[in-house]
């Protein structure tokens, strides 16, 4: 895309904001009680499947909720009701207190302050690490007049830190196709810290993972959090869990467990749980 063509762009877009520019378009979230999602009974049915079906769930600001289930639970179904890609046939999801955002387009909810990041890394292979960085900064809507300038000293600052929090100061100037699996994964969640996200939501990020690169990404998900951002971790895997959070919860068929403490349930009834053993209501919980 030529300059010209991106400042069209941002130019069109810029006008149907303001044309659009309603009470809930462009809002401040505010983070009443300390709440940073709410999700109230999410029924969804694909062709009369239910793949959800009335889940509730909140999570705090500076919270790490980790979730576990087998394929098919209704993981990646229940991301995509929060960040607008699929729409429930009822419920309610509230980010912080004042944002319906059952009532966003998936752009608006990403520019609200809610980051996505898909299963697989997705950075520039051929570009490098600070380069991935400096995109996903101007990308950013409040930065989006400073497209075609050089990065100010505060958005230096910015690459410098997300660099930090992702453990690749070191690897600034090194190819992102270079990196090894788990570092193309940490790329991609600065890239999307980059964005300055207030709730961050992941779909099996350390899959793939090796035991050490496992352990990195543990630290940086406990870092990200004690900064005041609202994680959410969904996995398959239990071992993946294991030391991030103090309790766990299970998503079975579209259904929520209550949390387990994952210093006392053990592992098999985590894993009774999910392959569907202790599936019946009342056991779940
Ligand atoms: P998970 O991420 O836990 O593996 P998903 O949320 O992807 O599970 O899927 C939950 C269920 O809903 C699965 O049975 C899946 O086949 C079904 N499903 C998900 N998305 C769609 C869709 N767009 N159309 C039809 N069925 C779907
Ligand atoms: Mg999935």
């Amino acid at each position: 895309m030529t300059p010209e063509l991106m400042a069209a762009g941002a130019k069109a877009l810029a006008e149907h904001r303001s044309k659009t520019g309603s009470v809930i378009v462009g809002e401040e979230v505010y983070f009443g009680q300390g709440v940073a999602l709410y999700v109230d009974e999410i029924t969804v049915s694909f062709d009369g499947f239910r793949a959800l079906n009335k889940l509730s769930l909140t999570i705090d600001v500076g919270e790490l909720r980790c979730i576990i289930g087998p394929n098919g639970a209704g993981k990646t179904t229940m991301m995509d009701i929060i960040t607008g890609k699929t729409r429930p046939d009822s419920g309610k999801v509230f980010f912080g207190s004042n944002i319906d955002l059952l009532r966003l387009s998936e752009p608006q909810i990403a520019q609200a302050g809610v980051g996505r990041k898909f299963q697989k890394p997705t950075v520039y292979e051929q570009l490098s690490v600070f380069e991935n960085l400096e995109l996903a900064l101007k990308a950013d809507r409040r930065v989006r007049a400073a497209l075609f300038h050089r990065l100010n000293g505060e958005q230096m600052d910015r690459i410098g830190e997300v660099l930090a929090l992702i453990h690749l100061q070191d690897q600034a100037q090194r190819t992102a196709g270079l990196l090894s699996h788990g570092q193309k994964q940490w790329l991609e969640i600065g890239m999307l810290l980059a964005q300055d996200p207030k709730l961050l939501l992941l779909d099996e990020p350390v899959a793939g993972m090796n035991d050490v690169e496992a352990n990195e990404m543990g630290a940086i998900f406990r870092q990200l959090v004690a900064d005041g951002m609202a994680v959410l971790l969904i996995s398959a895997d239990l071992e993946e869990l294991v030391g991030l959070s103090d309790t766990i919860r299970v998503i079975l068929r579209g259904r929520l467990s209550g949390d387990f403490d994952p210093d006392v349930v053990t592992r098999d009834q985590l894993g009774a749980a999910m392959t569907g053993a202790a599936a019946d209501e009342g056991t779940l919980r």
